[in-house]
């Protein structure tokens, strides 16, 4: 089966040229038609000499994944379901900002976490994604953009799957979404979220990369985080407070901290007054997320007054928070969802 030339950082593609036979400079060429020229077919890569496109067509391919569904919000928010080459599905979902175009990309195809109220955690993992493949969901939107003459500007690693749970692949899509004669994403304008696994949060703070960290906390205390995230009997809040303080230290980096706020569990006066002493000590960041609803769960949303007093007691406590924006509410937004449903009506069918 051809490998994909997706993925590869400008030093991997000129080993893959060397390796080929070819001239170390050829790396660099093709580096550039992938992600400034953004051809889709090797045979475009004109100034490489015809051996070497015809060397490279014999192994490599630039693989795009099948578009099944594409819903587009109100709001500008686009949510694809994507097609990889064995037929699993991939969301990956566009956000508008009023400071560009964010790309949400998924790492694995389904999540083992088990976190309670998420809609991916649903369906176990069925495999990790590749680098190739995260780029091609990053190459998918921006292909799509180019009708408007849009950039995809920013990256969240924030999709369907735990980052960390496939940290080597994670990293060399960011190093390949990083490289500057690529796509050229900044690092600070890339971000990624973990549901806390502490070992991998010591290794990040090593990479020395200024990249965005964002924890999914969900919870003001450990008995609340036992219940909705297993991982959190894993790796406790204390365990995971001291690696964070020392990711701090290490990165001088600011911390995101996602709370999503669910009805009755975690969303009353008490909770934020043990969150915010629980961050002392955190350089951070605070973002509130209304729960979305989905049919399967039985959590539902916090009510707005429950939602504004929470938002209005860390501000209080002088933590830095805010409500996030809602992407999509008139789509299958949350996380999860459309493949959720998809794979849902894939087993009905099976039936
Ligand atoms: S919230 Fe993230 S880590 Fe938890 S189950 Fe969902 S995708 Fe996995």
């Amino acid at each position: 089966m051809k490998q994909s030339l997706y993925g590869y950082t400008l030093e991997g593609l000129q080993q893959l040229v060397l390796e080929l036979g070819y001239k170390k400079f050829n790396g660099e060429q093709i580096l550039r038609w992938l992600y400034q020229s953004q051809v889709t077919n090797i045979d475009d890569m004109t100034n490489l000499s015809l051996p070497v496109r015809e060397a490279l067509k014999e192994k490599y391919e630039i693989f795009l994944p099948e578009i099944v569904k594409k819903q587009v919000s109100d709001d500008g928010t686009i949510k694809y379901l994507l097609k990889m080459k064995d037929g699993s599905l991939v969301e990956t979902v566009l956000m508008r900002y009023v400071y560009g175009n964010a790309v949400c990309v998924s790492s694995q195809v389904g999540c083992n976490m088990g976190c309670s109220f998420c809609a991916s955690g649903l369906l176990k993992k069925v495999r990790d994604l590749t680098p190739s493949e995260m780029v091609a969901e990053v190459m998918t939107v921006q292909h799509d953009l180019n009708k408007s003459n849009e950039r995809v500007s920013h990256i969240v690693i924030m999709g369907i799957g735990e980052p960390f749970d496939n940290y080597d692949n994670v990293m060399q899509f960011i190093y390949c979404i990083n490289e500057a004669k690529g796509l050229a994403i900044g690092a600070r304008h890339i971000s990624v979220s973990t549901c806390g696994l502490v070992p991998k949060i010591r290794q990040l703070a090593n990479e020395k990369l200024q990249i965005n960290l964002a924890i999914s906390l969900h919870a003001p205390n450990n008995e609340i985080r036992n219940k909705i995230m297993k991982v959190n009997h894993a790796y406790d809040m204390d365990l995971l407070k001291e690696a964070l303080v020392e990711y701090c230290q290490k990165t001088n980096r600011r911390l995101t901290f996602e709370y999503i706020l669910l009805n009755g569990i975690n969303d009353q006066s008490e909770h934020a007054s043990q969150l915010a002493k629980w961050l002392e000590g955190t350089n951070s960041y605070v973002n509130l997320i209304p729960y979305n609803s989905v049919d399967e769960s039985s959590y539902r949303r916090s009510e707005e007054k429950n939602i504004n007093n929470f938002y209005n007691l860390l501000k209080k406590y002088k933590i830095n928070v805010t409500i996030r924006r809602e992407f999509g509410k008139d789509i299958e937004a949350a996380c999860g969802q459309l493949r959720a449903k998809s794979e849902v009506r894939k087993h009905e069918n099976n039936c």
